[in-house]
């Protein structure tokens, strides 16, 4: 909860960024728009993927490449909205990026997973990301225990074009309604 919190907080932080910085260049020529482009830390499912920066490098808490933020197109949903929103949008594909152990249930911490989820082990996402290709045009949802693995596959799916991703918030760990888990 208080991560949630917290991202709302940046988020607000972020508006009121965008309301004192952004808008009065906006009105200037279209070619100072790539001036603000902001960039952000490659998502690595830590607290320095809400950080924005100014330009490029490297991010100084976990040493990720700094990308656009741009090119980071993924949405987040919240874990008390999920089994209405698979209700609601019967097309979702679901993919569990833990490994196949997490994902059957076999390790202590069993958080379960969800009906008609798919398991594609982050390690294996990017060498199996043709086995996605009928699934390109869907939205999907990726999801892992804590969000922590699923921001990074959400990226890897940005990546190779696939533009209707949900990450879920919190993972696995945080779903407490359980009527969508198997
Ligand atoms: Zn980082």
């Amino acid at each position: 909860m208080m991560k949630q919190l917290q991202r709302s907080l940046y988020f607000l932080l972020f508006v009121g960024i965008l309301n004192t910085s952004v808008l009065p260049l906006s009105a200037q020529p279209l070619k100072n728009s790539k001036l603000n482009e902001k960039y952000v830390c490659t998502p690595c499912g830590q607290e320095c993927d809400e950080s924005l920066y100014d330009k490029g490098g490297k991010c100084t808490v976990c040493m990720m490449p700094l990308i656009k933020k741009s090119s980071v197109r993924f949405k987040d949903i919240d874990p008390a909205k999920l089994c209405n929103y698979i209700a609601e949008h019967p097309g979702v594909v679901l993919l569990d990026v833990r490994t196949k152990e997490e994902f059957e249930g076999r390790v202590k911490d069993d958080y379960g997973t969800l009906k008609n989820g798919i398991n594609i082990p982050i390690q294996q996402l990017e060498k199996k990301i043709k086995t996605l290709n009928p699934f390109k045009q869907k939205e999907i949802i990726v999801y892992c225990s804590h969000s922590h693995r699923s921001p990074q596959a959400a990226y890897i799916l940005n990546k190779n074009g696939f533009n209707k991703v949900i990450n879920l918030a919190g993972g696995m760990s945080e779903m407490k309604d359980k009527r969508c888990l198997k």
